[in-house]
């Protein structure tokens, strides 16, 4: 089956942030990576930090230039995105505390990111790809769970929360590889300048 005429991409839409939100999730990191139990997640490199708005899975180029033309027209629609301003909280297992998938700093509900992820579905529904089942949390991946965690896992106790500003949305081709996943942008979304 595999060749040319029907070579796929895994695609994803996401969110990237400043470098002030990066700096942040960056000193989690460092932080988090030092816990004893550290061995049983796969941390994310700093440089992929982002925000999934709405993972595509495998689609064919032409289904990913068709996501990104409908995505576009749809942007243009939604006032004030320089204003997205998002509340992150303090690394927290997700998304139950008993059973962790990943370690994540999670995103304070909003309406305009409610809109941009309401949009991103309705795309991925307009190329073809299934709805989504499960609703829209949004979340910063910083480590995936690997092992179980030692019963006595703890993250460092901070309830504080921070603003946080996305600076665009990026539609990525992601290629796996054993020592991490390889992020391309494909096409990138301005969300108007914050000044
Ligand atoms: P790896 O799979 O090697 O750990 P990764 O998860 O960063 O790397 P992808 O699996 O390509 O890379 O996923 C890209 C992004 O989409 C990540 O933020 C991931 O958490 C998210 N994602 C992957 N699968 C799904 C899914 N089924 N639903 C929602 N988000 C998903
Ligand atoms: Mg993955």
């Amino acid at each position: 089956m595999a060749g040319i005429a029907h070579a796929t991409l895994r695609a994803f839409l996401a969110l990237d942030f400043d470098e002030d939100a990066l700096s942040l999730l960056g000193a989690h990191l460092r932080r988090l990576r030092a816990m004893p139990w550290a061995n049983a997640i796969r941390w994310v490199s700093p440089d992929n930090l982002h925000l999934t708005l709405r993972f595509l899975g495998d689609v064919t180029p032409t289904q990913a230039e068709r996501y990104a033309e409908a995505f576009d027209v749809g942007l243009s629609q939604i006032a004030g995105l320089a204003k997205l301003t998002l509340s992150m909280t303090p690394p927290r297992f997700f998304p139950t505390p008993s059973r962790p998938r990943v370690i994540a700093c999670l995103v304070e509900d909003n309406p305009m990111l409610s809109e941009l992820a309401k949009l991103a579905e309705a795309c991925a529904v307009r190329i073809g790809l299934n709805r989504e089942a499960r609703p829209f949390k949004g979340h910063i991946t910083l480590g995936r769970t690997r092992d179980a965690l030692p019963r006595d896992a703890a993250l460092p106790r901070d309830e504080t929360a921070t603003l946080v500003w996305p600076t665009a949305i990026t539609l990525y081709q992601s290629r796996l590889n054993p020592r991490g996943a390889i992020y391309t942008a494909l096409r990138s979304f301005s969300l108007g300048s914050h000044l």
